[in-house]
């Protein structure tokens, strides 16, 4: 899948600090992580500042999230060692790089964006867009293009947003006639890219609180597996079943591994004759399995070992974004003294 020629390519994700993450960060970006920073240089961004562009009136729900998320990164398995975990508004160079960037796109262009304009569905704005918002996208250029990074592992609601990145990358090189700044690419899970919420909206998230988190005690888990939406028309177990649209299925296509085994159980579905209790009692057991390793491992993570981790992290971070920052204004002719 990947190029052999790997030895520069830096790897660059991130997520908002504005809650405890969830099944879907696991399996469509998470999981991938923790693979990828065997083979490549990570960087992980805990951005502060972008989840401020929607919160910007509740400060501390962000601050507060930043170790919950560290906590999540450590128990899935994200090694120090490896990756280098920072926090966006600890390197003002991104900051300085989002403010050359704002002039290389339309505000139209930003518009457009169907990332935004799904989410901004879903927040309070109403008519009321603010300008931090709009933008954020070019904040997340900046981000991408202070660590050089060419390979970004997201879910497949980020999309649109690569590429906006790649858009302002291109328009950078052309207009100053250089080629300091690097465009990349988007690497899908492959497996889920985008799990639904167990309410059965599109996407699980954390502003929705649609999701199982990697923190939740069994008993929730168990709860919230027996909530879900599975087909109103299967009345009785004799009835036949959806599977399309049917959220227990969705999750065990993402997390069941015996993928055999999950087509005959399908089929006894949609035929009748297999009640919900039993496929949600399966994705219980499936769940069970994969989030008590996890919880137990993020209950041992200490305070110092998050402490070290943003400390060092950041200050890796910081020495990559001022190199990339001096090339950039040296780029544009920015040069005093
Ligand atoms: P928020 O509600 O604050 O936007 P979120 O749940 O959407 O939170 P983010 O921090 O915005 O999470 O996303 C971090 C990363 O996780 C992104 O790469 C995103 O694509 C991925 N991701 C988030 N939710 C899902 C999901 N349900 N399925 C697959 N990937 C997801
Ligand atoms: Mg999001």
């Amino acid at each position: 899948m990947m190029n052999s020629n790997n030895s520069k390519q830096i790897v660059l994700t991130g997520d908002r600090p504005t809650g405890h993450l969830h099944l879907g960060h696991y399996v469509g970006s998470l999981k991938n992580r923790v693979e990828l920073q065997e083979e490549y240089p990570c960087l992980i961004m805990i951005a502060d500042t972008q989840a401020l562009s929607d919160h910007f009136d509740n400060p501390r729900k962000i601050t507060d999230s930043i170790g919950e998320v560290c906590r999540d990164y450590l128990a899935v398995g994200i090694d120090p060692s490896k990756s280098t975990v920072f926090i966006q508004s600890m390197i003002p160079e991104l900051f300085e790089l989002t403010s050359y960037y704002m002039n290389l796109i339309s505000v139209a262009r930003l518009e457009r964006n169907p990332t935004v304009k799904t989410e901004l569905q879903q927040k309070s704005f109403a008519d009321a867009i603010t300008a931090g918002f709009l933008c954020y996208p070019v904040s997340q250029a900046a981000d991408i293009t202070a660590f050089k990074a060419s390979l970004v592992p997201v879910g497949e609601d980020q999309l649109p947003l690569i590429e906006i990145s790649n858009e302002i990358v291109r328009r950078f090189n052309r207009v100053y006639n250089t080629e300091v700044l690097v465009e990349s690419k988007a690497i899908l899970s492959g497996k889920c890219n985008r799990l639904v919420g167990i309410d059965g909206k599109a996407k699980a998230c954390k502003s929705l609180g649609n999701a199982i988190f990697l923190s939740d005690s069994s008993e929730v888990i168990k709860q919230k597996i027996n909530d879900m939406y599975t087909d109103p028309t299967h009345l009785k177990v004799s009835d036949p079943g959806n599977v399309e649209g049917n959220v227990v299925f969705a999750y065990l296509d993402a997390f069941f591994e015996d993928k055999d085994e999950l087509e005959k159980l399908k089929t006894r579905y949609k035929k009748g004759g297999l009640g919900d209790s039993v496929v949600k009692s399966l994705l219980n057991d499936t769940l069970q399995a994969l989030l008590t390793p996890i919880r137990e491992k993020r209950e041992a993570v200490t305070k110092e070992e998050v402490g070290d981790m943003l400390s060092d992290g950041c200050k890796k971070a910081g020495g990559i974004a001022k190199q990339t920052l001096i090339e950039v204004r040296d780029s544009i002719g920015l040069r005093y003294n």
